[in-house]
């Protein structure tokens, strides 16, 4: 059905990446706006009903209704699928609902799911949990062991998922490995790149079949809205994605893609500016004498710095560290800042804290959580875009109470 297709304006595919940010998909209205329009509308009226018969047999272009398209939400579509470079893109309410509809469009019961077990909590919740109710087999394993992949793939594999960096110990998993790995068995890789951002890291250029955003992270960037995309060849998304969120109905509203459709013009200048304050914020982490570890891929401390630096173009806006004394230390050090915010968002022009192992990864036992690496000191910086003078003097004079 090609009422999504929009169809690009002039010749986008040879633009470079921050033309296509500013303007791929672009469509102008019969009034010629400048910025593009928010089209808050759930239906749409057909010339004639000749005209509406032909939409629904799929044998005319346009729209039939929102949950199924819309052009603001087609504008979105376009411009994310053209950042990343993949074929088609489909926005979703929210990241979960992208991670949930690539994963259950496709599988049925007896088929095999492989992930990575360092992973965003309720991705994991919904591979731990909600597949295998539906008889859907799955095997989780650590995302940087390769032998582990290896082992875990089977004939009934459909998809492996994964996450890279991790969320929140920022572990990076070998894209093009696991890639190769995972085809073996003729399965498709999904990756989770909410982390990296299609600025960092465009996975479809190491062998991933299916990307998924919580656009409500870097690309929103600005703690606004909920979002979400899947990108895909044009098959995956017309012959299985498409018919499941037409029917499943997780839409983004149009007011909401509009917002994130800005979001993406200015991603890679924001997200520039992210990882050089990370970067700066990293390194005076390092020097604290209560700071047992920092984790920031783009440090050559980092456990998989050379992998990081071979499919990211730089560290990220995240950094993870502990601190000596446990959870009492932790709470002390976050409830004393004064700009930094304790919030579980991320990606967004504030600087926000987390304290992961009571938050976001609450769910996992102790002894999970142990073997991810997350520990009771354990806090997951998201460095925003304050002055970073100003970030590192707040997390000096917090350091001190704690
Ligand atoms: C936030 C996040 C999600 C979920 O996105 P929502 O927009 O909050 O639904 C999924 N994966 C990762 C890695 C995330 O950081």
């Amino acid at each position: 059905m090609p009422e999504t297709n929009l169809g690009t304006t002039k010749d986008s595919a040879n633009w470079r990446r921050r033309t296509k940010a500013v303007r791929a998909g672009t469509r102008r209205s019969e009034f010629g706006e400048t910025s593009e329009a928010i089209f808050l509308t759930s239906g749409y009226a057909y010339p004639n009903a000749e005209e509406a018969e032909a939409r629904f047999k799929g044998k005319a272009d346009g729209f039939i209704y929102s949950r199924f398209s819309n052009p603001t939400v087609g504008m979105f579509e376009e411009r994310i699928a053209e950042l990343e470079g993949a074929e088609r893109a489909m926005a979703t309410a929210t990241g979960m609902a992208a991670v949930n509809a690539s994963l259950l469009c496709q599988v049925k019961t007896g088929d095999h799911v492989v992930a990575s077990r360092a992973l965003f909590g309720s991705c994991r919740y919904i591979i731990e949990e909600i597949l295998p109710r539906f008889g859907v087999g799955i095997t989780l394993v650590d995302g940087t062991d390769l032998d582990q992949w290896r082992d875990a793939v089977r004939p009934e594999t459909v998809c492996a998922f994964l996450e890279t960096p991790s969320n929140p110990m920022l572990e990076i998993i070998d894209l093009q490995q696991v890639a190769d790995i995972v085809h073996s068995v003729q399965a498709k890789v999904i990756v989770d790149n909410a982390f990296a951002t299609p600025a960092l890291q465009r996975p479809v250029e190491t062998g991933a079949d299916i990307v998924v955003y919580s656009a409500t992270k870097h690309i929103d960037g600005q703690g606004r809205c909920l979002g979400g995309a899947v990108l895909a060849t044009n098959d995956f998304i017309e012959d299985t994605l498409k018919p499941f969120l037409r029917h499943t109905g997780p839409a983004l509203s149009p007011f909401n893609a509009w917002v994130l459709l800005k979001g993406l013009e200015t991603l890679d200048l924001r997200v520039e500016q992210h990882c050089r304050n990370a970067e700066d914020v990293a390194g005076f982490l390092l020097r604290q004498d209560k700071i047992e570890r920092v984790l920031y891929p783009g440090f050559g401390s980092h456990p998989q710095h050379d992998l990081a630096m071979a499919q990211m173009d730089a560290g990220g806006g995240l950094v993870t560290f502990d601190l000596g004394g446990g959870k009492a230390a932790a709470f002390r050090f976050l409830n004393a800042l004064k700009i930094v915010d304790i919030s579980n968002n991320l990606g967004d022009t504030k600087s926000l804290i987390t304290h992961p192992a009571t938050t976001t990864h609450q769910r996992l036992d102790e002894a999970e959580r142990s073997h991810l690496g997350i520990n009771a000191g354990t806090v997951r910086l998201s460095v925003g875009l304050e002055d970073a003078e100003d970030i590192k003097e707040d997390l000096s004079q917090a350091l001190k109470a704690a």
